[in-house]
């Protein structure tokens, strides 16, 4: 009964003690974990343990500093100080902190209208709506787009946030392989020719939702080959930009601006403040006349508290600065670093014979443990050696799946990497997880 009943209840990297210690643990133990992250690069993991079953943990109420390889934190916006700290303490004291209403209520302040026109300019889209939380933006959003009579057609691999959306709208819902471009056309091609089940009445809109950087794979979208198949069968192309917005691409625009291809192309494109932009929130950018009609029809902006002031405040200071508009050149600068990182510390786990999922640009660099048991030894390992790692298994992948996710940040410094290289390696050797040199060339 201690299995947790998603995902990410997986993912605290003191699961193990517990699975192993506390068997007669009761389960809202098992959530209550206290591994307190700070993003950013280095951390103090304060454990606190306070329920009579973890009286004997040896390390109860001990400081423990450690690099942080998990969290999203890829430009280091979510550090407590830098760009963005003046300016939002400036916000906190002239605005406070709640908006005290909804949008179409009295919760919607100049600043929120400033930050919208610039997130539409960043991403290259005609307008923007805001929504207070990313997972909401998501759930809300695709039920103001599709409805009953719709058809929407999702990855398999699609982030939950989508998926209840998706089940929300009450459309009808087809599923294709992860990034499996031939697997959609075949999808398409079935769908569009039945039509909608009992009255094979074409479908009323289809909308052909996928994420631009899957942040458990670190694949990114094959996003031009599905913009040929958007002109060919004339669906809504929505793209989730979660992981990929201020990650990817040149300027740090998305999977847009990493292929060179037009935003235009792309009907909708959605993106959280949570990762890049180490605020909160999300964002929904379209066409004017679309984000009109969400801003009526999503249900969390209609009924939902407005973004506080101080999260727009930190999403505007980190995204002029990506922009280049502080005139610095540090957003740039944080950019590369990020990419230079990502490609780094990849790299290296692949030639030392791990086997890394994904593709090499993606600052999220899954690393497979294979077996399940190897799940809790993997990071149990890396924080006695001084290193935060977040540890991923059944039920958010498949069984023979399990994997550490490393998410690089552009403030780690490549003493952080070489350092994390020599832990993982050595905890590789532990655990067995490195591949023949022959093999690791091949991956
Ligand atoms: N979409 C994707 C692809 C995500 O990974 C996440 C969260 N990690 C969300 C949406 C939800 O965003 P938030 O955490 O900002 O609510």
């Amino acid at each position: 009964h201690l299995m947790p009943s998603n995902g990410y209840a997986a993912l605290t990297s003191d699961w193990d003690s517990f699975w192993t210690r506390n068997r007669n643990m009761r389960i809202d133990d098992c959530f209550s974990v206290p591994t307190s992250l700070v993003p950013g690069r280095t951390v103090h993991m304060l454990e606190r343990y306070t329920n009579d079953y973890c009286r004997s943990f040896e390390f109860t109420g001990k400081l423990k500093e450690v690099v942080n390889l998990s969290s999203y934190n890829y430009l280091g916006f979510a550090q407590s100080t830098g760009p963005c700290a003046d300016a939002v303490e400036e916000v906190l004291h002239s605005h406070g902190l709640s908006c005290g209403g909804t949008r179409l209520e009295s919760g919607s302040l100049d600043l929120h209208t400033k930050t919208e026109e610039l997130v539409a300019e960043f991403m290259g889209k005609e307008s923007a709506l805001l929504v207070s939380m990313g997972y909401a933006t998501n759930s809300t959003t695709i039920a103001g787009l599709a409805s009953k009579g719709s058809l929407i057609i999702s990855d398999e691999l699609n982030h939950n946030s989508l998926v209840f959306g998706a089940r929300l709208s009450g459309a009808f819902i087809r599923v294709f392989k992860h990034n499996d471009v031939e697997d959609l056309e075949a999808v398409l091609r079935d769908a569009i020719s039945q039509g909608q089940p009992r009255t094979h009445r074409p479908w009323k809109n289809i909308l052909l939702i996928v994420e631009g950087l899957y942040s458990m794979e670190g694949t990114l979208v094959k996003l031009p080959e599905i913009i040929e198949l958007r002109k060919k069968y004339k669906f809504i192309l929505y793209v989730d930009e979660a992981h990929s917005v201020g990650a990817i691409g040149p300027r740090g625009r998305g999977v847009c601006d990493y292929y060179g291809v037009d935003p235009n192309d792309v009907d909708i494109l959605m993106g959280t403040f949570t990762k890049s932009f180490g605020a909160a929130g999300g964002y929904i950018c379209s066409s004017k006349a679309v984000i009109d009609h969400l801003r009526m029809y999503n249900h969390s902006s209609v009924y939902g508290e407005s973004i506080s002031p101080v999260v727009l405040q930190q999403i505007y200071t980190s995204m002029w600065s990506i922009m280049g508009r502080d005139g610095t050149g540090a957003g740039q600068e944080r950019l590369s670093r990020l990419a230079w990182n990502a490609r780094y510390l990849g790299t290296h786990l692949r030639k030392m014979g791990f086997i890394i999922y994904g593709d090499r640009d993606s600052p999220v660099i899954p690393l497979l443990l294979f077996h399940p048991a190897k799940i809790p030894a993997f990071s149990r390992e890396c924080r006695k050696r001084g290193l935060a790692v977040v540890v991923v298994g059944f039920p958010a992948t498949s069984i023979v799946a399990s994997r550490a996710r490393f998410c690089v940040s552009a403030s780690h410094t490549k003493d952080d990497l070489d350092f994390v290289i020599r832990v993982v390696s050595e905890v590789g050797d532990v655990l067995s997880l490195k591949m023949s040199s022959r093999t690791a060339l091949e991956n």
